[in-house]
């Protein structure tokens, strides 16, 4: 080992500290900004001493230079741009596509690793890099896809593909037999490297494509932890310290988390990987919820919560897509200034990211024992005077109880059951999963449409006056 070798082994060494320690920050929203610094720091740190790596090995030609700083640029301009553009509730999108970028990126440096070295790769390589190019030609389609669905321009509704499960698993079986015949032909190398790509990309599409909107946070956490295996997998492929950690790290936390948002959405991992779940035939496109929706007003619905003893909000996308979060938590200091007992329901896939509502409160600066997770909350709403939902929907949709729906066995917020529900939206607009919500319609719910921040204003003011 040369002492380039053994400085730049401490350097991804110390990358690796820096990555775990802003791991550990971003348990929590408060220290997150700092977890993310840390981690940032990390890495850039890991690519310059890949650079210097190169440089002091020779291994470098000017051309090489050129596209090597060619490349960072236009990522770091594309990077910084995208951060400081993309608005929070487009988030989910820019994380998927960022997936979609990591995937490839892996997938090219495996394929890379097989083709370019004039000698036959050794079996640790063919299997490693054969891996990467799978896995991450998997992330780099499904994750296309997934961002295609979050930004609207794919049907969020589940897509009923004939005979989805036998393309499936023959595009995955085809796959991993051609990893393996990359290993046992390496002499054929750029045929079956070739074709482990084109199967494993054909899997991605087929088996996001069928996969309904309320299903989603499931697979961009499998996504998630495709992306950093795949760069694992590249690392060992290279023999990169950094990009080994890096890749682990992002695929364990991707693990955790698909196993967590499975368990969230009571859907089993396995149904995932075999393309889809939900169901495409809605009962309630067939049906229709009965009944009509009652209508409220922001004066009324100030004087109900006003004279309430208990009141629990609710909060989903539409919170998130009004911005709304600092005038929901102004009015709960309000009403807890009345002697008003007030909580916030969490359900785990409301939003469009896990731990979007967590965040958001957070940033408002709702006292974290307030916030109050699905388990412990659905016993506490009979007890409730008023829920006030805000740009809630599928969370709440109580067809998630009954078979036959595109949130069917999905665990929801039982805000149905508190005494009376207001729900604020802005007209009758769907759910993520693009079906009708029966909460509407029961005798107890009223609807107050509008723009969340606009209505809680609004509220906030009646109120307000209440007091005056
Ligand atoms: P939904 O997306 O089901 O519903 C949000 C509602 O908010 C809509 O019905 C919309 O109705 C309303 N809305 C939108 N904008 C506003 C606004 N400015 N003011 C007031 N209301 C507004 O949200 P939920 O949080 O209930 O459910 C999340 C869904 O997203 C689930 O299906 C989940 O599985 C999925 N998902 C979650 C992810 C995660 O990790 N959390 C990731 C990917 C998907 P209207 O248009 O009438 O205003």
């Amino acid at each position: 080992m040369s002492t380039i070798d053994i400085v730049a082994w401490f350097v991804y060494l110390l990358a690796a500290v820096m990555f775990v320690i802003g791991l550990h920050f971003m348990n929590s929203p408060k220290s997150a900004r700092k977890g993310n610094q840390i981690s940032a720091a990390g890495m850039a740190i890991a690519v310059i001493m890949a650079f210097a790596h190169l440089f002091a090995a020779g291994f470098i030609s000017s051309t090489a230079v050129i596209v090597l700083v060619a490349g960072v640029a236009v990522g770091a301009v594309a990077g910084v741009y995208s951060a400081k553009k993309v608005k929070m509730t487009d988030m989910p999108q820019l994380v998927s596509v960022f997936n979609t970028v990591g995937g490839g990126a892996a997938a090219l440096v495996a394929l890379n690793d097989i083709l370019a070295s004039a000698k036959t790769p050794d079996t640790v390589v063919l299997v490693t890099a054969g891996l990467g190019v799978l896995i991450g030609s998997v992330t780099f389609t499904g994750s296309l896809v997934a961002a295609g669905k979050l930004q609207g321009i794919i049907p969020g509704r589940p897509l009923a593909l004939p005979a989805k499960n036998l393309w499936n698993l023959a595009c995955a079986v085809l796959a991993v037999a051609s990893v393996v015949m990359l290993v046992l032909r390496p002499e054929q190398r750029l045929l079956w490297s070739v074709l482990t790509a084109l199967f494993a990309l054909l899997y991605g599409l087929l088996f996001v494509f069928p996969i309904g909107g309320a299903d989603m946070p499931v697979v961009i956490s499998v996504l998630n932890a495709c992306t950093g295996t795949a760069v694992a997998m590249s690392g060992l492929a290279i023999d990169n310290v950094a990009l080994i950690i890096a890749g682990a790290l992002v695929g364990a936390a991707g693990v955790t988390l698909s196993v967590l948002m499975a368990k969230a959405m009571n859907r089993p991992l396995s149904s995932v990987l075999l393309g889809g779940f939900g169901d495409s035939t809605s009962h309630d496109d067939a049906d229709g919820p009965e009944g009509s929706m009652r209508e409220t007003t922001a004066d009324d619905v100030a004087v109900q919560l006003a004279y309430a003893q208990k009141v629990i909000f609710t909060p989903g996308f539409g919170l998130a897509q009004a911005q709304a979060q600092r005038e929901l938590a102004d009015l709960g200091e309000l009403l807890k200034a009345r002697g008003i007992e007030v909580l916030y329901a969490i359900h785990p896939v409301a939003g469009r990211m896990p731990g979007h509502m967590n965040v958001l409160l957070a940033e408002a600066n709702v006292p974290y024992e307030e916030l109050v997770d699905l388990d412990d909350i659905n016993p506490q709403f009979p007890g409730a005077s008023i829920s006030l939902v805000v740009g809630a929907n599928d969370v709440t949709n109580p067809a998630a109880r009954k078979p036959g729906t595109a949130v069917s066995g999905m665990p929801i917020l039982d805000v149905d059951k508190a005494q009376n529900v207001v729900v604020i939206k802005r007209g009758r607009g769907k759910g993520y999963a693009g079906i009708e919500n029966e909460l509407y319609f029961t005798p107890n719910t009223q609807m107050l449409f509008g723009d969340a921040k606009a209505e809680l204003q609004a509220i906030i003011a009646a109120v307000k006056e209440l007091d005056a």
